[in-house]
This record gives structure tokens, C-alpha cells and sequence, in this order.
């Protein structure tokens, strides 16, 4: 006989966000992640950024702002693009937090408006700490 599974599968309609909050768990809901959606963002990638997968097409959701993404297109970037459209996510925050004084550097893409947004985000948070 072959014994089942017994790797916790996360149900993907009642997520539990807190245990969501660990890398595994989140690395564990991309089992049935499309290979056409697998060419082009890799499921260890977008578990690193903080999603997991909702279990349709190639949307994913994040484990701690709860914002959706989807439509991945080839060279996307999951930590770019979590950051662009959910700016507020504390994963997102802690990890710019982590390498403020790097935020400069950091922040580089093509357009150079996310590190112009970031800049301003940061200089905001500055300020309000000394109100
Ligand atoms: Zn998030």
C-alpha cells in the first residue's frame, strides 16, 4: 500500500492568512499552478513575495495585505509588481524598512517612477514620526 499525503493542504477558499504567513505554507497551495502560468512566473518566486495561489487561472493573493494579482505576463516580477499596486502591504513595507538605506538603489525600474513613489512614501513616513 502507499500511504496517503499527509502534507497539509491549505483549503483555498477558507485560507488561513496566519498560517499563510510561512513561506512553505504559501509554496504548498501552487500544486495545481498552471504550467502555462509556470513559464512564466516560477510558484517559489511568488511565494517568496508573499502570495499564494487562489486555486483560479494564474491569480494569486497576498497573505498579508490580501490584494489580489493577476495576468502575469512574461518578465514580471513578483516582488516589483506586489510592491507597485499594494504599496501599503506591511510584507512590503518591513522589507523596504529593512533596506531604507538602500531604498534608492533598490527601487530601480525602467520607468523610474516606483523609486520616485517610494522616495515620497518614505519621506512621508519620516515626517509623520516627528509629528
Ligand atoms: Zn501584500
Amino acid at each position: 500500500m502507499v500511504p496517503e499525503r499527509t502534507v497539509h493542504q491549505m483549503d483555498r477558499s477558507h485560507p488561513d492568512f496566519v498560517q499563510l504567513r510561512s513561506e512553505s505554507v504559501r509554496l504548498s497551495t501552487f500544486h495545481d499552478w498552471p504550467s502555462s502560468a509556470g513559464h512564466i512566473v516560477e510558484p517559489r518566486e511568488l511565494a517568496a513575495a508573499g502570495l499564494f495561489y487562489t486555486g483560479h487561472a494564474d491569480r494569486v493573493q497576498c497573505a498579508f495585505c490580501r490584494g489580489y494579482l493577476r495576468n502575469w505576463r512574461q518578465g514580471d516580477r513578483p516582488v516589483q509588481e506586489h510592491r507597485r499596486h499594494f504599496p501599503d502591504c506591511p510584507l512590503i513595507r518591513g522589507a523596504a524598512a529593512g533596506a531604507e538605506s538602500h531604498a534608492s538603489s533598490t527601487f530601480t525600474d525602467s520607468t523610474g517612477l516606483l523609486s520616485v513613489a517610494a522616495s515620497v512614501t518614505y519621506t512621508s513616513n519620516v515626517r509623520s514620526n516627528f509629528v
